[in-house]
């Protein structure tokens, strides 16, 4: 299975995560949703993350909620989520797994890692309702 994302979202997201984790006061993980229909992503929503912090995100439901009204009007769907982590590899911890799989069970989760500061790095994955993750290809457009 895949995702399709353009160059422009992808480095939005990359944007995104940069922008959160450079934040001086409180440096932190960035998440956002993934807008779209099918496997292809038609656009990218930055959401606060209300934790405020490098090792964490939950997103702002009411966001979340505009963001998911807005999409049913015009007959798109929430495909998925993207958040970043600033020190670890592109992968799901347990505690990402564990939520996802209670809040959104079959969505799209893209994370980007700035591990490496020069080579920012996304991969995607789907988490089930029973946590089962399989990776997912991200086919840039
Ligand atoms: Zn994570």
């Amino acid at each position: 299975m895949a995702v399709r994302l353009t160059h422009l979202q992808k480095t939005a997201v990359i944007a995104h995560a940069q922008d959160d984790a450079r934040d001086p006061a409180r440096p932190s993980e960035c998440c956002g949703v993934l807008v779209g229909v099918g496997d292809r992503v038609t656009s990218v929503f930055r959401v606060t993350n209300v934790d405020y912090s490098p090792f964490t995100y939950t997103m702002d439901g009411d966001e979340v909620l505009r963001i998911q009204l807005e999409a049913d009007r015009t007959g798109l769907e929430i495909l998925g989520f993207y958040h970043s982590h600033l020190n670890s590899d592109p992968v799901p911890s347990k505690t990402d797994v564990r939520k996802a799989s209670v809040a959104w069970p079959g969505a799209i989760h893209v994370i980007v890692s700035l591990k490496d500061p020069r080579r920012p790095e996304l991969r995607a994955f789907r988490i089930e309702g029973d946590e089962t993750v399989s990776v997912e290809d991200i086919i840039e457009e």
